[in-house]
């Protein structure tokens, strides 16, 4: 719906400014032709000047930098861009807005999902196309959230194999090599197992919008005005409705800041 409307806006700016050039303007009567929908009226057929629309964001003009070996906790380099990286998915209802807030805005994120959560199921054809479009990227986050410390070797591969097994199922791209430990818990054995199956970084963060639990979107607004700052790698959560409040807040921020949202795989070249 809101993507509609701003192609609507869009057009209707196009037909304005033709019509400012004079290719609208009726040609002149030498007859009435059918009755009276045709007398020229003098109020203007177009607003005079365009719908204000709301910015979006433009995916970004980088030159990649390569992907190093190990974890990353933030992006490497001068620059003005954020990585805004998205866990869980506990609610599919917050899976959705997330979607018509990306679609809505241009917004780019990186979800880390865990597959065994039904909501980044329901909400596939809502994320399919911003998927394949490069402007949602799509990363592992294992398929049922354990601590991958307490798992044996084939338990790690196990969990991050089912789920790179159901991202490319039902999305139909590769998820390497970018995983989330859950909590953020990892060691060099479970990055060693993650690496025997092509999951060679773990993605951590240098700040959150600390939205894992329940909290008001005021609380979500000051973590946001704290950590969304260049070159950080921002981890949140769709697991509850708060956040969904603060999408436009989010948006006037990252614009005020001079912030360019991006994906790993903007970011990143491996
Ligand atoms: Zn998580």
């Amino acid at each position: 719906m809101t993507l509609a409307t701003g192609v609507l806006v869009a057009g209707g700016s196009v037909v304005a400014g033709a019509a400012e050039s004079g290719e609208f303007a009726p040609p002149p009567l030498a007859r009435p032709v059918s009755g009276p929908s045709f007398v020229p009226r003098p109020t203007p057929a177009h607003p005079a000047e365009p719908i204000a629309l709301p910015r979006r964001f433009s995916p970004p003009r980088l030159t990649k930098v390569p992907l190093r070996h190990g974890a990353i906790y933030g992006l490497p380099g001068p620059g003005n861009s954020v990585a805004l990286t998205v866990d869980d998915g506990a609610s599919s209802e917050v899976v959705k807005l997330y979607a018509e807030f990306a679609r809505r805005t241009g917004m780019r994120i990186t979800f880390f999902l865990n597959g065994s959560r039904p909501s980044w199921t329901d909400n596939a054809p809502a994320l399919r196309p911003l998927v394949e479009s490069g402007q949602v990227q799509l990363a592992n986050h294992t398929w049922s959230h354990p601590d991958l410390r307490t798992l044996s070797d084939a338990g790690i591969v196990n969990e991050l194999g089912k789920n790179h097994d159901f991202i490319r199922n039902v999305y139909g791209l590769d998820a390497r090599p970018y995983f989330r430990p859950p909590f953020g818990y990892h060691n060099p054995r479970v990055d060693a197992a993650a690496t025997g199956i092509g999951y060679s970084t773990p993605v951590l963060w240098y700040g959150s919008l600390s939205d894992s639990g329940l909290i008001t979107p005021d609380q979500l607004k000051s973590f946001a005005d704290r950590w969304m700052l260049a070159q950080r790698i921002v981890i949140g959560h769709a697991n509850f409705l708060p956040v969904t409040d603060c999408f436009d807040y989010l948006v006037d921020l990252i614009h005020s800041r001079n912030l360019q949202p991006v994906t790993l795989n903007d970011y990143f070249a491996h």
